[in-house]
């Protein structure tokens, strides 16, 4: 049916796309919004997909908020979702952990901002580090070591705007002292955009120093991951063959569609262009592409 080596169509027949799909899966940021703007027409076309009957659900890879403050952020752009509806990779990591069953007298050492710790609070999973550690400071005196906690059992990296030398050494130490001790990113962007007119170093930044410090590979549990798919799959009881991921970057969101078996839209008003689609270095293509979501209002009215 919808063919990932065959090259990305324009969408034109926005009926058939939408009739043969019950849960249309939304990329957040380059899909509803851009920063802290809401994108035009976003608003009304999710309105439209619900008033056909479509399950809607949020996956974001923006680890910082967690569900509840990601809701909030919808909410003040005047976009109506339930924080069951909305999957960030802070809560992928904590719904990991606990899907492992992360023994309770455990914890998790955390390189990243509050979405992570509000998260794995929610599971019930203990953890240190994060912005707590945002000021600590490294005495490299003759002789000196770091102490690290011996219960630490996973470390869980995500974008940290705090990110320092003494959190990639207690990191290090955690992974390489602690027998089986996990690693866990919760993504590996390269890049974000924090603003409109830049990008910025993202995620892979933090997780690519911890890779580098201990040879080993992290379990990603945000997209382009199944683990996130996997998991909304089952939430909502539905096969992934009846499901659209709408996403502005390929190799996270269109690749994320692709290994999970879904039909894929890229919306060029993210991070996308039409040039870096069809250049011939672009080896994922999805199956249509389209300029922005709320071109899909061109569907017949219901
Ligand atoms: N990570 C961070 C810290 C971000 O700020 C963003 C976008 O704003 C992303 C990841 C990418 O988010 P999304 O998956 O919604 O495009
Ligand atoms: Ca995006």
């Amino acid at each position: 049916r919808f063919g990932s080596t065959a090259t990305a169509r324009f969408l034109t027949d926005h009926d058939k796309l939408i009739d043969s799909v019950e849960t249309f899966i939304f990329d957040c940021d380059g899909v509803i919004w851009r920063g802290d703007t809401l994108i035009d027409g976003a608003a009304e076309t999710l309105d439209m997909l619900r008033a056909k009957g479509k399950q809607l659900v949020f996956v974001t890879n923006n680890s910082t908020k967690s569900r509840k403050q990601c809701r909030k952020k919808f909410e003040a752009l005047g976009v109506n979702v339930l924080e069951e509806e909305i999957f960030s990779s802070s809560f992928a990591a904590a719904a990991y952990l606990k899907s492992i069953n992360f023994p309770s007298n455990k914890k998790v050492y955390i390189i990243g901002e509050a979405g992570i710790q509000l998260e794995l609070k929610q599971a019930g999973i203990n953890y240190l580090g994060g912005p707590e550690d945002g000021d600590k400071k490294i005495d490299l005196s003759p002789g000196q070591v770091m102490e690290h906690d011996p219960d630490v059992a996973a470390v869980v990296v995500g974008f940290d705007r705090h990110v320092n030398y003494y959190k990639l050494q207690y990191a290090t130490r955690c992974l390489r002292e602690n027998p089986g001790c996990m690693f866990i990113a919760t993504n590996c962007d390269a890049g974000i955009h924090l603003t409109e007119s830049q990008e910025w170093a993202g995620a892979g930044t933090m997780v690519g120093a911890i890779k580098g410090s201990t040879k080993k590979e992290p379990l990603v549990v945000g997209k382009p991951s199944t683990f996130m798919m996997d998991h909304v799959a089952s939430k909502f009881n539905i096969k992934t063959s009846q499901l659209c991921m709408v996403g502005d970057r390929l190799e996270t969101d269109i690749l994320f569609g692709q290994n999970g078996g879904c039909a894929t839209l890229l919306v060029l008003s993210g991070v996308t262009t039409l040039e870096a689609l069809q250049s011939d270095e672009n080896k994922i293509q999805p199956d249509y592409y389209t300029n922005k979501i709320s071109d899909l209002l061109a569907a017949k009215k219901v």
